[in-house]
């Protein structure tokens, strides 16, 4: 039933109002370690909706927590009452004014699209956190954020001049500097704005003496209040500046007014290698005396973590040249690139002066930069990727002490976790003392609950002997906020509650945060009670100790939410919806899993609709720092969803559709004529809900394995009749001799034959509906000097799994793995053309098979190859080659998801590169938005269509006539052409194209394939 509050909600605002139980379970996290289910979430369109919440959520004496990225890490994004999401909507940029650099802006823009926005101006928001791609303005206000360069940029404090809020009494304000008499006046009048600006005068000037002795004198410290910003009676007071850092908890931030600087001109990084951590830390001070833009520190935690994941390793590997124990990264910012060099000649001679036991290599082009950040991003999220129960954890993560006595506390705060029976990864800011450091423990268990609370406690005592601040840049939230009396001392603990009190008296805004916390072991995610889920499953999890744990692996740290590169993830790039994002699956299911969503669980359609709009691009898995498996959730949460659930009959038609390409293609003249017709399209989208808008794709009237068998048969009747005269072959086929060596019987059976030979996988696309590509691929390989045959398999397994009929999947999985096995076995390549089958077959088989069944189809899945990646590995270690005529001046080249997922991309791309005079362009256009089936959906339609006009499409209608747009995935092709009207092509049809003997090379089978449709 609607309460009151959500009706008022509904009727009082232009956003949207969400009260259903899986809204709030995804809006009951953020990076911490805790959980609070909200009442309700708003998503606002703008400052009024802003205005009438805090009206209803007045009346109705509900709290407001307000949100942007929910990237946080001490539980400060997490809340009781209304979450108000302000990412979506809220997010403009509405000035740049570049001459007096500052912007306008709504709370809700992200850092790297403001910053992508004002580059054209040579500015930036300087204050860089790792989170800039998801991280929004009014989170980093309201926890003063700060990132690498911090030593050089300072806070996010240091560049909000004005803002405009919304306070407890539903009045907007704007604040910005005012001189003493402007003051006067503000503290006149019984306005809560007035009390505010009285109450804060005189806290801090009763309080000066105090705060000067409690706040640390450190660069970066960002818990409790900032008082101290008040103390100087010459620097004009600007109740902003008390807004920044005070998380939520004192008025609604509307608008900010924020300083921009200049884009640095040129840059150069010193990676630095110590055995020892704390050697790398000894030699900072030094160091800083150079005046760096940036000194980031990773540790060998750190390092060797990222030996397991083979891309990391092998960016460690061009890093590194030694196995050391840290890493610095010494960055220079200079005008003039000419600077660089000897800035960097001065910090080798400083290393060498003081001694220091270590080894470099400098970074001056932007590419060796980018590795040397690209590793220090992946930080976090390779402290984070342990499986199981222990995980490193945020709690005591955010300290702070002087850069100069960094080396003796983090020996202390090492030993102390050591004390505690635990180990930590360490990295982040050496240059202002700020490091990161996270204990693994496992918070569901007593012990583990026991020895959270001790480190915390410990590290505390340790911060304040230090003269340090526990927090240094991700704010007090529930998991510091017990410890602001003990960190600031009970008078300053008193006047920060007289000020919260002061702009909040009915604890409206984000109670619970840097004052009045409740204690630190409430309200976690997991706790000593928490039961992980550990179902039955059709994918063998056991890796990660069962689906529950796999699930589990998501921390919140949001890198799903970002829209600007990448492909993780498309729905959520097209609806900037917390629901459409990774995180937001992981969330719902993991909630579902341990019935937190109520008895329906599993079955919950809240919890399927959350899945419905994941496209199974697998992009997370490839892109999540932890590389969580959503697709893979999906298959298996459907699975157990149709044991609940009527299977409909479009899930059965689409997981069978080598069955209906076999039909169909029997009698394709007709069966075309149908199913394009209007009347067919209707049916089907009456029938199925497959969209009447989309043209379905044609049956060939020769499925490729017969075009396949006649082409052969003809060239063997080609060579018989030519094979006396062999010394009349012409130049042309003596570099195309494959011709005359066809490998193939009507069982598929190879030839006996010297050269060597692949599998061509036919995939039900290739077969029935696109042999051409087949043939193009097959003469590709043989133009290489491969052997071509086919061998008898079904199909790879994808519609299956996509649509959660595992059952089948996992019988076609085990049949496959027995028909290629052998193949597999004697080490012949099975080559695909289709990287979602490559995916099915090589990913998802073996994981869906146990004991032998798994161990076969693992044989088979090591010879699974991509036709591109296996043509440019063998042409790069010189085992073949091909002759290629120049092609189109440009390629636009589409990496479909799957292949992006499995690294297969850059080969794809570095073999089109081959072509001569052609320029090849990686459009990096995400997904497409068609996805399999997906886009077909009826329902899917129109968010098909905004995913690809993300990039894809206007690429796609902006080529010039001498461009081609190169595309292995049928689904990008088929998007293409449906939606820009552009005709992409496989890989292999344009190379097979350019083949220089290609005019020579009529045959009965290309004929054949010519007249398919
Ligand atoms: C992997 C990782 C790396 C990180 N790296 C850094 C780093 O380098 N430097 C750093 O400083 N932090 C870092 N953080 C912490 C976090 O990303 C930053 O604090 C970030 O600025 C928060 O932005 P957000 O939009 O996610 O805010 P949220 O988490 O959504 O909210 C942050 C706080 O702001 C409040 N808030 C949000 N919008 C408003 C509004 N309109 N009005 C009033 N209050 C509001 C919320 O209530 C909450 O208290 C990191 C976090 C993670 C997970
Ligand atoms: S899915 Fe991955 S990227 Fe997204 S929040 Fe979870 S851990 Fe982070
Ligand atoms: S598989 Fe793709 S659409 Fe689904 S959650 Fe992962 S990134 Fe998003």
């Amino acid at each position: 039933m609607r309460s009151a509050l959500q009706r008022d909600l509904e009727v009082g605002i232009g956003g949207e109002v969400r009260f259903d139980p899986v809204s709030r379970a995804l809006y009951s996290t953020d990076a911490s370690v805790y959980q609070i289910e909200p009442a309700g979430v708003v998503i606002p369109r703008g400052r009024e909706d802003v205005v009438r919440v805090v009206e209803i959520a007045r009346r109705h004496g509900t709290s407001i927590t307000a949100r942007g990225g929910g990237t946080s890490q001490a539980g400060q994004a997490v809340g009781a009452g209304l979450q108000l999401d302000t990412s979506k909507y809220f997010n403009r940029i509405l000035e740049v004014n570049a001459s007096e650099r500052w912007a306008r802006v709504e709370p809700g823009v992200v850092l790297d699209e403001l910053n992508a926005d004002v580059r054209r101006h040579g500015l930036k928001f300087a204050p860089d956190v790792s989170t800039a791609s998801r991280a929004t303005i009014g989170g980093m206000i309201a926890n003063n954020s700060s990132g690498a360069r911090s030593v050089l940029y300072g806070k996010t404090i240091d560049y909000v001049r004005e803002l405009e809020v919304v306070l407890a009494d539903g009045r907007v304000a704007r604040l910005g500097g005012l001189d003493r008499d402007a003051l006067e006046v503000a503290c006149i009048g019984d306005e809560l704005l007035a009390s505010a600006y009285r109450s804060v005068r005189v806290v801090a000037r009763d309080h000066a003496a105090e705060i000067d002795r409690r706040f640390p004198k450190i660069l970066r410290r960002v818990g409790g209040y900032n008082l101290d910003e008040f103390v100087n009676p010459s620097k004009p007071f600007n109740l902003a500046r008390l807004i920044v850092g005070s998380e939520g908890t004192l008025a609604l931030i509307v608008e900010a007014k924020i300083d921009l600087v200049p884009l640095p001109r040129s840059k150069a990084v010193l990676a630095i290698e110590f055995e020892e951590l704390l050697d790398a830390l000894a030699a900072t001070p030094a160091i800083l005396e150079l005046r760096p833009s940036a000194v980031e520190v990773m540790d060998r935690f750190i390092l060797d973590h990222a030996r397991e994941s083979p891309a990391l390793d092998a960016l460690r590997r061009s890093i590194l040249q030694t196995d050391a124990g840290a890493l610095l990264a010494v960055e220079f910012y200079a005008d003039h690139a000419g600077d660089l060099i000897p800035m960097l000649d001065r910090l080798e001679r400083r290393l060498a002066g003081i001694g220091a036991r270590c080894c470099w290599r400098r970074a001056i082009s932007g590419e060796e930069q980018a590795r040397i950040w690209q590793l220090r991003e992946a930080a976090l999220g390779l402290s984070m990727a342990m499986k199981g129960d222990e995980k490193s954890l945020s709690f005591v993560e955010d300290t702070a002490v002087e850069p100069a006595k960094l080396r003796d506390y983090i020996e202390r705060f090492l030993q102390l976790v050591r004390r505690h029976g635990t180990v930590a990864g360490v990295y982040a800011h050496a240059s202002v003392g700020c490091l990161h450091v996270r204990p693994v423990v496992n918070l569901k268990t007593v012990d583990g609950l026991r020895r959270f609370e001790a480190i915390a406690n410990d590290v505390s005592d340790l911060v304040l002997e230090f003269g340090g601040a526990l927090s240094g840049e991700h704010g007090d939230g529930l998991v510091r906020g017990p410890f602001t009396a003990k960190m600031f001392g009970s008078r300053l603990y008193e006047a920060f509650r007289t000020i919260k009190r002061s702009f909040d008296p009915h604890g409206l805004f984000n109670p619970g945060k840097i004052v009045d916390t409740p204690p630190l072991t409430a309200n976690l995610r997991y706790g000593a009670s928490y039961q992980t889920a550990d179902p039955p499953t059709y994918f063998d999890f056991s890796t990660d100790g069962g689906l529950g744990r796999a699930v589990e692996m998501c921390s919140g740290l949001g890198a799903c939410r970002k829209k600007l590169d990448g492909t993780m993830c498309p729905s959520y790039m097209a609806t900037l919806d917390e629901k459409d994002s990774t995180r937001g699956r992981a969330n719902a299911l993991r909630l579902a899993l341990t019935g937190r969503l109520g008895e329906s669980g599993l079955g919950d359609e809240g919890v399927y609709e959350v899945l419905d709009l994941c496209l199974e691009c697998r992009a997370c898995k490839a892109e999540c720092p932890v590389g969580v498996d959503v697709a893979r959730f999906k298959s298996e949460f459907l699975a157990d969803y149709w044991t609940r659930h009527p299977v409909p009959w479009r899930t059965r038609v689409i997981g069978h559709a080598r069955t209906l390409a076999e039909w169909g293609s029997c009698t394709a003249a007709a069966s075309n004529a149908i199913a394009q017709s209007t009347i067919g399209r209707w049916l089907g989208d009456k029938l199925l809900h497959l969209d009447r808008r989309r043209t379905p794709p044609a049956w060939a009237r020769q499925p490729f394995e017969r075009v396949f068998v006649r082409r052969a048969t003809h060239k063997q009747r080609a060579t018989s009749h030519h094979q006396p005269d062999t010394s009349r072959r012409s130049a042309t086929s003596d570099q195309r001799p494959a011709a005359s060596h066809q490998s193939l019987t009507t069982n598929h059976q190879p030839l006996t034959t010297s050269r060597p030979t692949v599998v061509l996988f036919n995939d039900t696309f290739t077969n029935f509906y696109h042999p051409e590509i087949g043939v193009a691929a097959t003469e590709v390989l043989e133009a290489a000097g491969l052997d071509v045959r086919l061998a008898s398999h079904g199909c790879c397994g994808r519609p299956l799994i996509s649509q959660g009929l595992l059952g089948e999947a996992r019988a076609l999985a085990r049949a496959n793995a027995d028909s290629l096995y052998a193949a597999a076995q004697t080490g012949e390549p099975i080559v695909f053309l289709e990287p979602s089958c490559l995916s099915a077959v090589r990913e998802d088989a073996p994981a869906l098979l146990r004991a032998d069944a798994q161990r076969k189809a693992e044989v088979v899945a090591a010879a699974c190859v991509m036709l591109e990646d296996h043509l440019e590995r063998q042409w790069r270690a010189e085992r073949l080659q091909l002759r290629l005529r120049p092609g189109p001046s440009r390629i636009l080249f589409h990496g479909h998801c799957h292949q992006k997922a499995m690294g297969l991309s850059a080969s794809s791309r570095a073999l089109l590169s081959r072509i001569p005079a052609s320029e090849v362009t990686d459009l990096d256009a995400g997904c497409c938005g068609m996805a399999g089936s997906f886009g077909l959906g009826s329902e899917h339609y129109e968010i098909s269509r905004r995913i690809g006009e993300r990039r894809l499409l206007p690429a796609a209608r902006g080529m010039g006539p001498e461009t081609v747009l190169a595309a292995a995935g049928v689904s990008c092709r088929q998007q293409v052409a449906h939606f820009a009207g552009v005709n992409a092509v496989h890989p292999a049809v344009l190379l097979r194209s350019l083949l220089a003997s290609a005019e020579d090379a009529e045959d009965a089978g290309h004929e054949d394939v010519e007249g398919h449709r």
